[in-house]
């Protein structure tokens, strides 16, 4: 019997789920956990799937230890776990950046570790880390099969249009395009769709990744076809610290004008603008939900109006909108934000059932309102799971 782990390494955490195969040949969830604080005061904690803590641990004085440190002491806890008998027969990863080369997830070898670490100037803050959980693992275990899943691959076949800027073409021709992210989780989504309403997700949709990172995705049919992040995961929405679409105007002025260097600028547009930046507060929507400052409302106020230009984009590429569907952190847990949305959204047909949405849906739309919407949990772990699995048996 066999088992498969996804991992998820970014800058400071580590997420991780175990699935094993059960006697139907379906991917149960067994346990899964993170590890928090990289860099600072790492910690871990593993709980199963009925919510117990297997496992807990902290180096308060763990700034030093490196991701490898961490995945190692993760490594001895799963060569433990009771898996009565299932062995872990491969890893997959969550791969930001599979540019313009890799359009479907794929085994890991030397040479494709080389042409993603090419990707890492286009996801800076991403992909290194996402190379580094695969190294470190083939460190330990290097006859362990793993498998890369790109965030980018789901919006692979949209439109040539919806792919290029509005720059000379040669630049296009060396990868300065528009690729879109958070794919993995629209994937999930556009099959979670076809189960609970098939004619909903045979037409236009938008799909709303509303966590840290924050996205939307039309999708036509189920593919993607536009999406509003582009080259960066910077582009598009207001997010938790990043700005979301910007004049570039703006970005030679702090460069030209007002001195900053490229590094400054880096650091200000991902880490310190979106929600923070706003409401001087906090990047956690809940904070700011109870925070109660004018600053606060109005970063909260405008991440909602930019969702809803953004979403009426959207509706402009697919031609109408028949549905939404909120999904990640905000998108599965804030009411207040989905309702804000969505009375944005009523002059394209949406109308709200505030008591449905209050208590998270599924379906949040009243009966007879134009477009649908819906509440729907993504799951990026067992997306990359079903792939793994996959890409190993085919191999085998
Ligand atoms: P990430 O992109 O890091 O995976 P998440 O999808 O976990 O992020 O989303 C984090 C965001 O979701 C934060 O702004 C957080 O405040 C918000 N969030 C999580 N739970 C709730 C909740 N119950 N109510 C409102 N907002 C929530």
């Amino acid at each position: 019997m066999k088992a498969v782990v996804s991992l998820n390494s970014g800058s400071s955490s580590i997420k991780f789920s175990l699935f094993v195969l059960d006697t139907q040949g379906a991917l149960q969830f067994s346990a899964g956990g993170k590890i928090e604080k990289i860099g600072i005061a790492p910690s871990l904690k593993v709980r199963s799937v009925e919510g117990a803590i297997l496992l807990e641990r902290d180096w308060p004085d763990g700034a030093s230890l490196s991701h490898a440190d961490l995945l190692a002491d993760l490594f001895a806890w799963a060569a433990e776990y009771p898996l009565e008998g299932r062995e872990i027969i491969a890893i997959g990863h969550r791969v930001v950046h599979g540019g313009t080369e890799f359009a479907a997830p794929r085994l890991i070898e030397p040479d494709l570790l080389d042409a993603l670490e090419a990707l890492c100037p286009l996801a800076p803050l991403h992909q290194p880390h996402n190379l580094a959980a695969i190294r470190a693992i083939a460190a330990l275990s290097p006859d362990l099969p793993q498998v890369a899943c790109f965030d980018t691959a789901f919006h692979r076949d949209k439109p040539a249009l919806a792919a290029r800027l509005a720059i000379p073409r040669a630049l296009h021709d060396q990868g300065v395009r528009r690729y879109g992210f958070h794919g993995l989780s629209y994937e999930y989504i556009a099959r979670r769709l076809a189960e609970i309403d098939p004619a909903l997700a045979s037409g236009r949709v938008i799909a709303a990744h509303l966590g840290n990172g924050a996205s939307l995705c039309a999708m036509d049919a189920g593919r993607s076809i536009d999406t509003t992040m582009g080259f960066t995961a910077l582009d598009g929405l207001m997010m938790g610290t990043r700005c979301g679409s910007l004049d570039p105007g703006a970005v030679l002025h702090l460069q030209s004008q007002m001195g900053m260097s490229a590094a400054q600028v880096e650091e200000l547009l991902y880490k310190r603008s979106g929600l923070l930046g706003v409401s001087g507060l906090s990047s956690d929507m809940r904070t700011l939900a109870e925070a109660g400052t004018a600053e606060a409302e109005e970063a909260m106020d405008l991440f909602a109006w930019r969702a809803g230009r953004e979403a009426g984009a959207l509706a402009s590429s697919l031609g109408g909108l028949d549905g939404i569907v909120f999904t990640a952190g905000i998108g599965e847990n804030d009411a207040a934000m989905r309702s804000r949305i969505c009375r944005r959204l009523e002059w394209l047909g949406l109308e709200i059932d505030e008591i449905a949405n209050a208590g998270n849906g599924p379906l949040i739309s009243l009966p007879d309102s134009k477009v649908k919407a819906y509440v729907i949990a993504t799951d990026e772990e067992r997306m990359i799971a079903l792939h793994t699995l996959k890409i190993v048996e085919k191999a085998e």
